[in-house]
């Protein structure tokens, strides 16, 4: 037997989340690698899942957790053998795949990647999906050319775990960064992160005009809505924006103008089908560029049953930088 959460359906389509036991049998028959998981992590989209705040979760009963770390206990795959440390991001896991957020998972070989050199499962997690995501994103800025001795990069969402390592990761590479968080209180965390300045999210979160002053040669946005629209609309000629995420919604209400009067780039980053070779090569980055001090000090540790206290308070914009759950705690 092993601790897990597990979500169920209930009759009014509301979600039922419980700590529980389950057995090797529960666990899903397509799986081909069965992992030991040290650790697991809280980003966003499980906040959503467990409280059922949007359809996330797909096939019921559902065990949440869209990544996880921690080592091989079986295999019939063959790249993968008893002790081999994996790490795993999305694929549809914790939505239509039973997920992390237990001390057992089933997974698809295909679907996992060797944990690099030098970063543990707790690094892993703490990292995450928002980590590997905020890795696509700046990815995406670099091969886009984007010249750090250009301008200012706009990062939105700047406190939550996408913004927090973007930040991290862009100031190491050498780029201005600009924090737009509404946790204003937070601005010398933001600061201690590399951001070189921090503004008011509410100064991008109405609607706004079309075309408005050029600042940015590039853009991370995980805040979606208004937000994504007036910083694609404050981007500078020939500038990248890359939209990763929904945190203010899912709605996109902008002009072309940008796009057709300043050659704007608007680039989507999707970490959950990103291909094999994609992953491997943001996560060597991340082993080699990421400040692992910085990290530590953005990140919380939680017990299981604490992942279920914490996902509300995700949803609400409540936490700061990343949540790793210790499945063992
Ligand atoms: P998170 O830790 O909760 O961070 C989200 C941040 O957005 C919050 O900390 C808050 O930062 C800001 N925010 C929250 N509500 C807002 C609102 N109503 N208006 C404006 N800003 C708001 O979540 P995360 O794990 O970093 O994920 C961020 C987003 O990216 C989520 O929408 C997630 O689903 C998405 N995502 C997508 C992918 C992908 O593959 N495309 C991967 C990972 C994450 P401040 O308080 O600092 O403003």
């Amino acid at each position: 037997m092993f601790n897990a959460i597990l979500l169920n359906k209930n009759d009014d389509g509301t979600t039922n989340a419980q700590m529980t036991q389950l057995d090797q049998s529960h666990l899903p028959a397509d799986g081909d690698v069965t992992v030991r998981i040290e650790y697991s992590t809280i980003n966003y989209k499980d906040g959503l899942a467990i409280t059922g705040k949007m359809p996330v979760v797909r096939t019921w009963p559902m065990v949440p957790g869209i990544d996880g770390a921690g080592e091989v206990i079986a295999s019939s795959h063959p790249d993968w053998k008893a002790g081999d440390p994996f790490i795993l991001n999305g694929w549809g896991v914790g939505e239509t795949h039973m997920g992390c957020l237990a001390q057992q998972a089933k997974l698809k070989g295909d679907w996992l990647i060797k944990r690099p050199a030098g970063i543990s499962a707790r690094t892993a997690m703490a990292i995450g999906t928002a980590g590997y995501t905020a890795m696509l994103s700046a990815l995406a800025l670099e091969e886009q050319g984007v010249d750090k001795n250009s301008g200012e990069i706009l990062v939105t969402g700047a406190s939550g775990g996408v913004g927090s390592i973007a930040i991290a990761i862009l100031s190491g590479w050498g780029y201005r960064v600009v924090a737009s968080t509404g946790k204003l209180d937070e601005a010398d965390y933001l600061r201690s992160l590399g951001a070189t300045e921090v503004i008011d999210r509410a100064a991008l979160s109405a609607p706004g005009k079309p075309l408005q002053k050029e600042r940015w040669i590039g853009v991370v946005d995980s805040v979606g809505s208004h937000t994504l629209a007036n910083a694609v609309a404050q981007t500078c000629y020939g500038g990248t924006v890359t939209a990763c995420g929904l945190a203010q919604g899912m709605d996109f209400s902008a002009s072309v103008a940008p796009f057709i009067l300043r050659g704007v780039r608007l680039i989507g980053i999707d970490s959950v089908m990103a291909p094999i070779a994609r992953r491997i090569a943001a996560w060597q980055r991340l082993a080699t560029d990421l400040d692992l001090e910085k990290l530590a000090t953005i990140t919380q540790e939680i017990s299981l049953a604490q992942a279920l206290v914490k996902a509300p308070e995700i949803l609400a914009g409540k936490v700061r930088g990343r949540l790793v759950v210790n499945v063992n705690a």
